[in-house]
């Protein structure tokens, strides 16, 4: 059973944060903003200082891992680009850290700017979807596997929940999927 830690946003932050024990360590629920009020400098020590933590490490069997799910992050400034990045190279190293799943927001970051994975593995993605017949959008989980490549992964395909046609990808797989190279 996961163990809830805090579900907070920090005054002045519009970026909402959880932290759960989980299995092989910790799941981190980003949601909202990220931008120069995000205050990710406390977040890093606080994960620093629970990945210290030996109960963690006896209870997971050795490395924990961090999952970050990124889902929810609805837009980034560019002052909050450099948070991000900060953040990552804050987090010890080396480390097991994996996004499960990542939001179109923060895929298209990994795409357009070097080091915005920071080490991270992402292990499954939404994939953003539009329907040729009706315009509607959604956005569809993708399990990356590992050894992935951009021509490797087939985009998700769903029958439009509102007019049943085929929904098409709304991005090429060679830039969405830019970051696994390849
Ligand atoms: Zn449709």
């Amino acid at each position: 059973m996961a163990i809830q830690h805090e579900v907070t946003m920090p005054r002045g932050s519009r970026l909402a944060r959880g932290l759960v024990d989980e299995e092989r360590g910790l799941r981190l629920t980003l949601q909202g903003i990220i931008d120069e009020h995000a205050q990710l400098g406390g977040l890093a020590s606080e994960l620093q200082a629970r990945l210290a933590d030996r109960n963690l490490a006896d209870r997971c069997g050795g490395s924990p891992r961090v999952t970050f799910d990124l889902a929810g992050i609805e837009r980034l400034t560019s002052a909050g680009v450099r948070e991000w990045i900060l953040f990552m190279r804050a987090l010890p190293q080396p480390g097991h850290y994996v996004w499960d799943p990542g939001g179109p927001v923060m895929v298209r970051q990994a795409n357009a700017i070097l080091g915005f994975l920071g080490g991270a593995r992402v292990t499954s993605l939404l994939y953003p979807l539009f329907c040729p017949s009706c315009d509607h959008e959604l956005d569809e989980p993708l399990v990356i596997g590992p050894g992935a490549t951009p021509t490797s992964i087939v985009p998700p395909s769903v029958a439009c929940p509102r007019c049943r046609a085929e929904m098409e990808a709304a991005e090429d797989p060679s830039q969405y999927l830019g970051f696994l190279g390849g």
